[in-house]
């Protein structure tokens, strides 16, 4: 499953739509990016995503921060980010510095701009299957499903990985869907046997080729979303390429969907300012 291509599909739509709102608004939509600190990680994928937003015909205002900054001088920052009518998203790179909390950053981001799925507020709508902005990698990947035909209603859909950003909420998404979820973590027994049972895996556990071929059904559809140092993806695809009846690639599968994501959701935000 190429997220490469799909990604460039959604990329293009929001590029059209922002191009029509700037015409309706007299300005472009506008994404606001917070980095606290300098971890070289954090910098480039900030860089890499405003980068996107501008070819996209997006702003991006940044915002960096120092690692000193406590909780309440960022809370305040993102507050008045949120007020602000200039700004349509708002994104805070994460992980924040030890000794910020950051859920207290995070759900200081208006509902109505968390266009990277990250307040409480947005993670409620996931579960109840209600409209608002979702999690971008669990949104890339429910588009992934979609753009090829897997059907979700009814199916065993296996999560591995229960991190507020990723496995939960892309549990939550396939739940809404009507699959059936058996969500796994580093608990979880025989995590194999339980693998074997899935139609859909959904791999999130940040191990390099933690999941195996063998513990695969053949057909299965392989959704594997880590992405760990050297490329390297939590599915050793070689081996679970044979029994897979469709799988995404580390690089090119998830990946290009999440800041695919993140654009589209920008621009509907900037949409429901004057729709
Ligand atoms: P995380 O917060 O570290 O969560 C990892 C999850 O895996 C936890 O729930 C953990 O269980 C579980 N786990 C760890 N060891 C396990 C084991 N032996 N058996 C079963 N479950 C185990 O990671 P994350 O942020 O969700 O990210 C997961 C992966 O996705 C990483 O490779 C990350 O780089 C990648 N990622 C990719 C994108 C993208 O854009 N493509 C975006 C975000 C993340 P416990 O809860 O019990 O600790």
């Amino acid at each position: 499953m190429s997220g490469t291509d799909l990604a460039a599909e959604i990329v293009a739509d929001a590029a059209r739509r922002a191009a029509g709102f700037e015409t309706r608004a007299g300005r472009k939509p506008c994404l606001a990016t917070v980095l606290v600190g300098e971890d070289p990680a954090s910098v480039t994928y900030v860089r890499m995503k405003q980068n996107r937003c501008r070819k996209a015909g997006i702003d991006s205002r940044h915002v960096p921060l120092p690692a000193t900054t406590t909780t309440a001088g960022l809370v305040e920052v993102i507050e008045n980010l949120s007020a602000d009518p200039g700004v349509d998203g708002i994104l805070l790179q994460h992980p924040v510095p030890e000794g910020i909390d950051e859920r207290a950053a995070f759900e200081a981001i208006a509902p109505g701009k968390d266009v990277d799925g990250v307040t409480m507020s947005s993670f409620a709508a996931m579960s109840f299957g209600l409209p608002g902005f979702v999690s971008c990698t669990p949104g890339g990947i429910m588009r992934l499903l979609d753009a090829y035909d897997v059907g979700i209603e009814g199916k065993h859909a296996v999560v591995i990985g229960r991190s507020p950003i990723l496995g939960k909420p892309v549990a939550a998404l396939l739940l809404a869907r009507n699959a059936t979820v058996t969500v796994c973590h580093s608990r979880t027994t025989d995590l194999p046997s339980i693998v074997r049972s899935a139609d859909l895996v959904i791999a999130a556990v940040g191990r390099p080729e933690f999941v195996r071929g063998s513990w695969l059904k053949p057909g299965a559809v392989v959704i594997d979303a880590g992405y760990n140092p050297g490329n390297v993806g939590d599915v050793a695809f070689e081996e679970a390429s044979g029994p897979a009846g469709l799988i995404t690639p580390v690089p090119g599968g998830v990946g290009p969907t999440t800041i695919a994501v993140l654009l589209a959701q920008t621009v509907d935000a900037a949409e429901s300012t004057i729709d």
